[in-house]
Parts: structure tokens; sequence; C-alpha cells
């Protein structure tokens, strides 16, 4: 069988604000000479981390090695905006097959929060954890209708919400942007650059994690599967990819799953008066009523994150000169709310890549035997990325779980079309719902 080559490879643009706010790490070793184990996992963000940890929890005699292109947990994992969601914004239910198709959609989400809260509260996982709830939100009387009838959805699940508009939701947020959002009490807020070092602590001693060592090719080689970085190789009778949005380089799942770049800016802790100026509110998180709106944070460390922004982006992480023209966006997207801030309290902004498919479907799969693959979470990916990482592990133990019959009876990612259409209509797509959008981002 011949070689299939990962391209492009990630890299690490070190300005996320998230690890930036972390103690600094010894980097574990580089991949060097041939090593062979029993079970291999390319990608160590939370569901090869997930994985690794289940997985050599479960056969204590294995030997897992790990490995990732850049520091482990620096991907998409540390550079989320930090929403652990049960519930997802939805625009109500044309019937009853609808309604039936959300709650089981419900019901994956729930499972990986539950397993991401068994985790932390076992492990007293330090990772800012505020279970306080999300916002929806909208700046748009005419989007209200929308908050409306997921309001109606949320009742018939009988799920903890509310609807908040006025004084009330200004003093709340700490600006009159808004004129109504939809709180539910479902959501979680952290800080998901600690989370993800905290399962890079949580690793066993029977799993080797290798840094900065890319993956760049990948081939059957008897009954084995041998993976080549620039200075090693590993072989082993069981494979994992789990590399998310990058999921389409070495042909993954090209025609089903799509990778997006997402920017955000996080601001500097804000000082005394300005932190009196927005009137001193709770920390929060609220998503946009509108696909292409901002999200934005209030911090318990009094720092706000933007991130409004969603692109095609062919060499997936941006330069330095990129990142510097998506701040400006998502400075206007910040005075827009908090016009008192200065023009200059910015002080970091990042690239992130996501993975998307046609219909909301994730990964869960097998490549060919012994080939698993997972990922393409569409924007939810704290949860369950845990929760498929450590049910991958059963399934390479050979285990059938409760969790396993969930994930494989929701629907799979259906095809894309071939490329450049995919592009283009994925741009165009964006386009318009950024026009939808331009009040809310
Ligand atoms: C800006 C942004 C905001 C988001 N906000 C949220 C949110 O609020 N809530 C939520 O639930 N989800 C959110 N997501 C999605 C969530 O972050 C992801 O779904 C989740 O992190 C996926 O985890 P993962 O381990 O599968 O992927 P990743 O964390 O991306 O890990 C994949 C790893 O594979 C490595 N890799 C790739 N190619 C190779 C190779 N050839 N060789 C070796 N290693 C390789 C990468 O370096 C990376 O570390 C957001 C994503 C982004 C980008």
């Amino acid at each position: 069988m011949s070689s299939k080559v990962f391209s492009p490879l990630p890299i690490n643009d070190q300005t996320c604000g998230w690890t930036q706010a972390l103690p600094s790490r010894q980097p574990n070793a580089t991949l060097q000479g041939e090593q062979a184990a029993d079970f291999v996992i390319v990608g160590a963000g939370y569901t090869g981390l997930s994985a690794a940890r289940k997985f050599a929890q479960l056969n204590p005699n294995a030997k897992v090695i790990i490995i990732d292109a850049q520091r482990a947990g620096e991907g998409a994992s540390a550079r989320n905006s930090g929403y652990l969601v049960d519930s997802t914004l939805n625009d109500g239910h044309m019937s009853d097959t609808g309604l039936q198709q959300y709650r089981e959609k419900y019901a994956l989400n729930k499972a990986g929060v539950d397993c991401v809260s068994q985790l932390v509260n076992d492990h007293k996982i330090d990772c800012d954890w505020d279970a306080t709830g999300k916002f929806h939100a909208t700046a748009v009387p005419a989007h209200e209708s929308k908050l409306q009838r997921f309001s109606e959805l949320l009742k018939e699940l009988e799920l903890t919400h509310r609807v908040i508009s006025g004084t009330e939701l200004n003093h709340r947020l700490g600006t009159s942007y808004y004129t109504q959002a939809l709180w539910t009490a479902g959501g979680v807020m952290l800080q998901p650059a600690k989370l993800a070092r905290a399962y890079i602590e949580l690793l066993p001693d029977n799993v080797a994690l290798y840094e900065n060592s890319p993956v760049l090719t990948w081939r059957k080689q008897g009954m084995d599967f041998l993976v080549s970085t620039p200075m090693g190789q590993v072989k082993a009778p069981q494979l994992l990819m789990a590399v998310n949005g990058f999921m389409a380089s070495a042909g993954l799942k090209r025609k089903r799953a799509f990778p997006l770049t997402l920017t955000a800016s996080m601001t500097r802790s804000l000082n005394d008066a300005e932190y009196a100026s927005i009137g001193s509110p709770k920390a929060w998180g609220l998503l946009s009523a509108q696909a292409m709106g901002a999200t934005v944070r209030l911090t318990e460390d009094r720092r706000i994150m933007v991130r409004n922004t969603a692109e095609v982006w062919p060499s997936m992480n941006m330069s330095t000169r990129h990142l510097e023209q998506r701040k400006r966006i998502h400075l206007r997207g910040l005075k827009r709310r908090f016009p008192q801030l200065s023009d200059d309290v910015f002080d970091s902004c990042w690239s992130g890549v996501t993975c998307i498919s046609g219909n909301n479907g994730q990964v869960f799969d097998q490549l060919e035997s012994k080939v698993l693959i997972a990922g393409c979470y569409n924007g939810g990916g704290i949860g369950l990325a845990t929760l498929f990482g450590e049910q991958m592990a059963y399934l390479a133990s050979g285990q059938m779980t409760d969790a396993i019959a969930m994930i494989q009876a929701r629907p799979k990612p259906n095809t894309l079309p071939p490329q450049p259409l995919l592009s283009l209509g994925v741009r165009l797509r964006l386009i318009r719902d950024g026009i939808i959008a331009r009040k809310e981002n």
C-alpha cells in the first residue's frame, strides 16, 4: 500500500491568549528513531488525549504512543471560546421528527458535558469552571422571534431558561448593545487551555507523548501501520486519527468534513476604572442568535474575548499580518459593545482551525480495519471530543458501550460537493450569513 501524505500541517502562531495565561511547560521529546506500540494516536487535542488516557487505563499492559505536530493541546483545544454546551440554538422545529432529532442531539451534547464534568470533579481539575449557563442574544429586534422559537423548543424539553431584555439585560452584561437574550442554565464556561493542559497531566505512565513531531505519512506495513515523522517512525497494529480540522489532510474524509479558520482576540484584564465603567458585572458568555454573529465572553479575571470571523483559509493557520487585520475587525465588534474601552485593550489575537459538516453530523468512524478516526464536532467539541476520544478507546479495546451505540445512531456527515465547488459554496454561505449578522458581529 502506498503512503498517505499529510498536508497542510498545523503551525502554532504562539499567540493564543488562553495559552499565554498558563505557566510555561517543558515540551515532551520529539519522536526519534524506530518505536513500536499497541496503539498509536495522531493528534493530541481533547480527542487524542482522552483516547490515550482511556485506552491506557483499559489496557494497563499496553503501550500507547500519541504524537502531535506542535505542542500538545495547543490546537483548537486551547484556542476555542470555552463554551461547554448541552443545548445549541435552534430555530424551532417543524414536526415531531424535528423535535425528536433535537432531543437526540441534546442527549449527545449532554453526554459530552457529563463526561468532562466527571473528569473535572474526579481529578479536581482547575479550569475556571463556571456553571452559570450561557446567553444567546440579538441586537436586532427583528431577530428576537428566533429566540422566542428557541424558547418554545426548550420548554418542550423542560430545560431551564429565561428570556431577558431591557435594563436587566444591560446590567447583567454591562452593555446596552443587545435588545434581547435567552439565558439557558445548562452551559458551562471554562478556560480551554487549562482543560487541555490537565488532560496532558492525566496521561498514565503507559502513554508516551511526543510533541513537535508532525506526522508526514502513514501506511500499512504487514499487519501493522507505520506512522512517520521527520526524525522517527512508530509501528502499531491500531491507529487513531484525532486531527480534527486537519482531517482533510492525507485524504481523510475529504468529502464529508470541512475545515474553517476562526480568529479571536482577548483583552488584558480590565483595570478597576474600566471594569466600573461597564457596571462591574459577573462573568458571562454570550453566543449570537445569528450563525456569523460574534461570540463574546467576560471572564472571571475581567478579560473580554471577541470571536467574530470564520473563513475558508487553505493554509489553515494565519500569518501575523492577517491576524493584525482580524484584530481590527474584533476591535470594531468590541467597541460597538463597549465604546468606553481604549483601542489598545486587546493583548492577544489568534487563529484556530475547526471542522464542520454539511448536516452537523460528527465523524466517529473506521477508515479501514484498525484505522479509527474521530472529529468534526461542528463547534461543539469540548464535550464531544472528550466523549468521542474516550469511546474510541473502548472501541479500540474491543468493548461496546451505550455511548458508542448512541454516537453510532446519529446521522453521519453527508457527502459534500467536490472542490473547488465546495470552497466556493462555503464562502458564499459565509458571506450570506455575514450579511444577515452584520449588526451582530
Ligand atoms: C476559535 C474556536 C472557537 C471554538 N469554540 C468552541 C466552543 O466554545 N465550544 C466548543 O465546544 N468547541 C469550540 N470549538 C471547537 C473545539 O475547539 C474543537 O472541536 C475541539 O478542540 C476538537 O478537539 P480535537 O482534539 O479533535 O482537535 P484539536 O484540538 O485541533 O487537536 C488536533 C491535533 O492534531 C494535531 N495535528 C494535526 N495534523 C497533524 C499531523 N499531521 N501530525 C501530528 N499532529 C497533527 C494538531 O496539532 C492538534 O493539536 C472552537 C474552535 C475554534 C477554532
